[in-house]
This record gives structure tokens, C-alpha cells and sequence, in this order.
């Protein structure tokens, strides 16, 4: 059985929703990857009473409880005083701590206060966990069959902590309870269907109890497995990863751009590079998007030559020598007009291939005849140019819209140069 962990998150900040919880993500994952399998997740306020009837309630369900937050100097961090309470122990001062924030300070030619001194306390049979990043030092302490682990709120500082003491300890637990399952996972990304289509295609991979367990998710259009294996051995539960992994490949060979957290245009990039091409962009109604995309990617420069915003009919003309009086004609959100700015980026730039957007990305600017959410793509290569028109519904947001118009054109770029279209 695998060790099971509960995360509370303390900070009125967090309840209130003026900062999002991202500590229990991350810490949920990185768990995760020790074989820690995290089932429940709290978050609380400031506030003594709740921080007692917290812990208490993860004591009762979890045998690895995890908190961050409320370690600070200042009156609202009740942390340490709420775990002696719960334990029923006091808090004594730890004289290596407090000498470790006092050095803290003195490195920083800073005065350490009087309120300073409480995170050097520690209920009576924890152990401290040392902060070197920042003063407030961390708790680990065991009550009853359960273990508790304090860490600071600052993602920072609890992600170093993390990293370099807890892991290895969480992993010198496990093992001793004879529980040495390894976990692996990956992420397969997928575009170019919908979520419900592409699962009437997996039902045998996301059936429930299934080993290695495939999960789906839905981001922006862009469909991901997260594939799941434990085993007892490294080696067992690789294989079992890898076998599955290929039946996903296999099956969904088509749409399938890459694994982990790259997305198209890290896919776009590889392939440029992998081709040797050079691209360029037509951008109107995505307004830079797809050039902001392909620029965030190191190596850019070496395949990516430019792009055009051409947001206005006159930039259009004036830009990419679009006629003004094939915009009069067809109106600028037409597949004449993708195509002409996707052949005047080509020239403009001397690319292999150029990809253009023009659409109405709302809410306003709909007709019956093109509603919001309607876009052309373009795409030249030396082979002549082809256009081809997205419906991405009336009701989606503005960003939405830019979105997923900047989607299909990487991934169309994407199969262009893989000989797929
Ligand atoms: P510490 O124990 O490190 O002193 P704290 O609760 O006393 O933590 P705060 O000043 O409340 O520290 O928070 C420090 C910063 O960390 C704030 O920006 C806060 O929003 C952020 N933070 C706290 N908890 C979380 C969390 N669960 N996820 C993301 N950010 C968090
Ligand atoms: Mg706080």
C-alpha cells in the first residue's frame, strides 16, 4: 500500500482567493514521483481553531501529513505553536536555529528582531529542518503512526527544502515500511480533435484499475494522456510505461506532437531544425501571438526569420502587397487575403514557408455571414499556397479564439513539414 499524504495549505491569502494554492501542486507531484500518493488536499486561514481542527483531521486520515505556510515571524503564523498544541507538547527553543537566523541576518548586515527568535522553536521531539534560502527553518516531526512535515509558504524556499532534505527522507521512510514502489509517468500531447473524440478512441487505455493508469486532459485544445505505472522495480514499471506509451503513439500517430511540457512550437522548432526550413508569419487577428510563441524558444533564430502584424487593411497592403482591392472585394477575413499575406510573407522575409491568420476574434465585428470566431489560415511554401478555414465558435472569448487560431497554425506548419498534409 502505498503511503498516503494529505496537503494543508495555510494562509488566509489562499482561502480568500487572492493567491492560488500552487505549494500542493507541486508538492502533490513531487510526491507523486517518490510514490507518495496524495489524497487529500486542505487549505485553511490564518486562524488557530482551524489549524487545530486541521491537522487534527489530517492526522485522523493520512499518514503523511504536509503543511505550508504560517512558519513567519509575524502574529498570524500559528503553525508551530498549532502542531505543539495538537501534539500536546510545548515548544522549546532550538539553539542551532536560532543561530542559523541569526546568521541570516548578520549576512545581510540586517538587525534581527525579537519576533525573529519564534521560528527558532520547535515542539518538544521534532526535529528542525534547515532553511538555507530563507529564516524560516522547517518541522519534521512524527505523532503516533503519522508523520508531519512543516514547510514555508514561499514556493521558493519550500521547493529547495523539498528538494534537498524531505525527498530523501520520505524515500529512507518508505523503505523502511518495505515500500519501494517506483513510480513513473509521462505526458503524450495531442492536437487536432476534441477531448470526447480522441477518449472514444482510448476507452481501453482510461478504463478505471487499468495498469499503467492513463489519464486525459483538456488544455486549450491541446488533448494530454498522462500515463501512470508503479511497480515494485524500476525496471517492471518502465516497461509497463513504455508499452503503453507505444500503443498511444501507435494509435495516435496522426495527431500526436510531443511528450512532457513541450508544446507545437517546440514542435514546429524541431521540425524546422530537424528540415533545415525557415519560417516566417502573417499575423492579424492573433496580433503576434504565433511569433511571440515561436520566439519564446531558444534557438528561434536559427529557423524563425520574422513575422508581419498586419492588423489594419492598409498594413496588409503596405506590408505584405496584399491588392486593396481584393480586401474590398473579399473582405479581409476571407482565404484570398490568408493566402496573399501568407505569399507576401514569404517574399517579404525569403522563407521556406510562411504561415498567415486573419479572423474575427470578438466579441464585436461578427456578421451572419462571417461570425466571431472565424479565421483563415494561410500557409506558402515553395510549392504554391493553400488556405484553410477554422470555425472556432461564436461564444469563445477573445483569447481563446487568438489561442487556439495560433494553435492550428504551428501544428499545421508542424505536419507541413513532416509530409502529413
Ligand atoms: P512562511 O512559513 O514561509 O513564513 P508564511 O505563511 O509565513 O510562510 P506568507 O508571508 O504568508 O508566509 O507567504 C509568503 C509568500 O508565499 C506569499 O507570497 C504567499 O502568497 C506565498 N504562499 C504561501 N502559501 C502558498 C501556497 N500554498 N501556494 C503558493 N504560494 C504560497
Ligand atoms: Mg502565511
Amino acid at each position: 500500500m502505498a503511503l498516503k499524504a494529505e496537503l494543508v495549505a495555510i494562509g488566509d491569502e489562499l482561502v480568500s482567493g487572492q493567491a492560488l494554492d500552487t505549494n500542493s501542486q507541486w508538492l502533490a507531484r513531487s510526491l507523486a514521483a517518490l510514490g507518495v500518493e496524495t489524497r487529500f488536499h486542505s487549505s485553511i486561514g490564518d486562524d488557530m481553531d482551524e489549524n487545530l481542527g486541521a491537522l487534527r483531521h489530517a492526522f485522523g486520515r493520512a499518514e503523511l501529513v504536509v503543511t505550508t505556510g504560517g512558519l513567519g515571524p509575524t502574529q498570524d503564523d500559528l503553525t508551530r505553536e498549532a502542531l505543539a498544541r495538537v501534539a500536546g507538547v510545548e515548544l522549546v527553543e532550538d539553539p542551532a536555529s536560532l543561530a542559523a537566523i541569526a546568521g541570516f541576518f548578520e549576512r545581510r548586515n540586517r538587525a534581527m528582531t525579537e519576533r525573529n527568535r519564534v521560528q527558532a522553536l520547535f515542539p518538544a521531539g521534532s526535529e528542525p529542518i534547515a532553511n538555507r534560502v530563507g529564516t524560516a527553518p522547517g518541522i519534521w516531526m512524527r505523532l503516533g503512526r503519522a508523520t508531519c512535515i512543516c514547510l514555508p509558504g514561499v514556493p521558493y524556499e519550500m521547493k529547495v527544502m523539498f528538494e534537498e532534505q524531505v525527498a530523501p527522507r520520505v524515500r529512507s521512510l518508505m523503505a523502511a515500511r518495505g515500500d519501494t514502489r517506483f513510480i513513473l509517468e509521462r505526458k503524450l500531447n495531442l492536437f487536432g480533435r476534441g477531448e470526447a473524440d480522441v477518449e472514444a478512441s482510448a476507452l481501453d487505455l482510461t478504463a478505471r484499475g487499468r495498469e499503467p493508469m492513463v489519464g486525459i486532459t483538456a488544455s486549450d485544445a491541446t488533448i494530454s494522456f498522462r500515463v501512470r505505472s508503479s511497480s515494485a522495480t524500476e525496471t517492471e514499471a518502465a516497461s509497463a510505461l513504455e508499452g503503453t506509451l507505444a500503443t498511444i503513439r501507435a494509435r495516435f500517430a496522426d495527431i500526436l506532437f510531443s511528450e512532457g511540457d513541450d508544446e507545437l512550437q517546440h514542435a514546429v522548432l524541431a521540425e524546422l531544425a530537424r528540415s533545415g526550413k525557415t519560417l516566417a508569419v502573417a499575423e492579424s487577428c492573433t496580433g503576434g501571438l504565433i511569433a511571440d510563441r515561436v520566439a519564446s524558444l531558444a534557438g528561434a533564430s536559427e529557423h524563425f526569420l520574422g513575422g508581419v502584424v498586419s492588423y489594419s487593411n492598409a498594413s496588409k497592403s503596405a506590408l505584405l502587397g496584399v491588392p486593396a482591392e481584393l480586401i474590398a472585394r473579399v473582405g479581409a477575413v476571407s482565404p484570398e487575403v490568408a493566402e496573399a499575406m501568407a505569399v507576401g510573407a514569404r517574399g517579404r522575409f525569403g522563407s521556406d514557408l510562411a504561415v498567415s491568420v486573419t479572423g474575427i476574434a470578438g466579441p464585436s465585428g461578427g456578421t451572419p455571414e462571417k461570425p466571431v470566431g472565424l479565421v483563415y489560415l494561410g500557409l506558402a511554401t515553395a510549392e504554391g499556397v493553400r488556405s484553410r478555414k477554422l470555425e472556432l465558435g461564436p461564444e469563445q472569448p477573445r483569447r481563446v479564439i487568438q489561442s487556439r487560431s495560433a494553435k492550428h497554425a504551428l501544428n499545421w506548419v508542424r505536419r507541413e513539414l513532416l509530409g502529413l498534409e
